[in-house]
């Protein structure tokens, strides 16, 4: 099983990794904020993370999880 916390839950407009610690996006302060801030790949403008999808493996992450719980399995 993946380790989650390791990597970025979602993409950004801009189409780079955002919200979570290794994503392309800065952490924001004073309020802490993982992967909110700028966007710091070279050549991006994007001054701030906005959700556009969730990442390939966070996606697939919560489609195995939800089919696992199987909260509409049983009635
Ligand atoms: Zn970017
Ligand atoms: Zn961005």
């Amino acid at each position: 099983m993946k380790d989650m916390s390791k990597v970025a839950r979602s993409i950004c407009k801009c189409g780079h990794k955002g919200d979570g610690p290794h994503s392309d996006h800065s952490n924001t302060y004073p309020i802490q904020q993982d992967g909110y801030g700028r966007c710091m790949v070279i050549g991006c403008n994007c001054s701030q993370f906005v959700w556009e999808r969730f990442t390939d493996e966070m996606s697939e992450y919560y489609r195995v999880g939800s089919s696992k719980s199987g909260w509409n399995r049983e009635r």
